[in-house]
């Protein structure tokens, strides 16, 4: 495993949009094994392919209730909505209230293929919509209701 260079906002390969994963191979367990690796000693909890230069639609999340690798993952149903602060590992420093599904689940594939799905609430709902948008090229900026003032960083 090793950590990647994680790429910042500003970079114009995070507006991209990631191709499907096709192979399940060993390049793409060494991807998620250092995404995972990457995602932990950032302190983040949620990584996608494209964050580190990889434009294929791959993910993993780590809300403290264990690693989730999902490839090729779609949200195919969302129920009620939340306000929380959000916050992105390629915008450091910045913070701001999104508004997101209260409830989502995901379908995707593991790291062999087999079809898996997710539930998440809270900030599991909130990190899978994040790392699902940048796969489309879309960052928790376009969702923000209201960027957090230097003054409430403080507080946070
Ligand atoms: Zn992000």
């Amino acid at each position: 495993m090793a950590i990647r260079n994680i790429i910042k906002e500003g970079d114009e390969i995070l507006a991209k949009k990631c191709r499907p994963v096709e192979k399940f191979d060993q390049k793409l367990v060494t991807l998620l094994e250092d995404m995972a690796e990457t995602m932990a000693s950032a302190g983040g909890v949620g990584l996608a392919a494209p964050q580190v230069g990889i434009l294929r639609r791959a993910v993993v999340i780590d809300v403290g209730e264990g690693l989730i690798e999902l490839v090729n993952p779609r949200i195919v149903s969302h129920e009620g909505e939340q306000q929380e602060v959000e916050g992105c590992l390629s915008c450091p420093g910045e913070y701001g209230i999104t508004t997101r599904p209260a409830k989502v689940t995901v379908e995707a594939q593991d790291r062999s293929g087999e079809t898996i799905q997710v539930q998440g609430e809270g900030l599991l709902a909130r990190a899978l919509c994040h790392e699902l948008d940048h796969l489309d090229g879309v960052l928790f900026k376009d969702h923000v209701v209201r960027m957090l003032s230097p003054e409430e960083l403080e507080e946070e």
